[in-house]
């Protein structure tokens, strides 16, 4: 099962679990979580490339990421990320 990290949209307003960043272990046909689990507060999933098996890159590119309706953000240091 693939492990998806999914962080607060809104950090300021969020509890400690989403508001740095948490992991979810999910199958494929789970549904994407939308709040956290528990402050309520929405959240959106951090596409995370690291531990992707090999074969399997061509997935996470911009264009496919785009494609299924994903958001892909670029950690640009500094605690910034810069969508795709
Ligand atoms: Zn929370």
């Amino acid at each position: 099962m693939p492990i998806y990290v999914y962080q607060s949209i809104t950090p300021e307003k969020s509890c400690g679990l989403c508001a740095s960043s948490f992991e979810r272990f999910q199958s494929f046909s789970e549904a994407t979580l939308t709040e956290c689990p528990e402050c309520h507060a929405p959240i959106h999933r951090i596409i995370q490339p690291v531990g992707m098996r090999v074969g399997k890159k061509h997935l996470l590119t911009d264009d496919n990421v785009k494609k299924h309706g994903f958001t892909k953000l670029v950690n640009e240091g500094g605690g910034k990320f810069r969508k795709i």
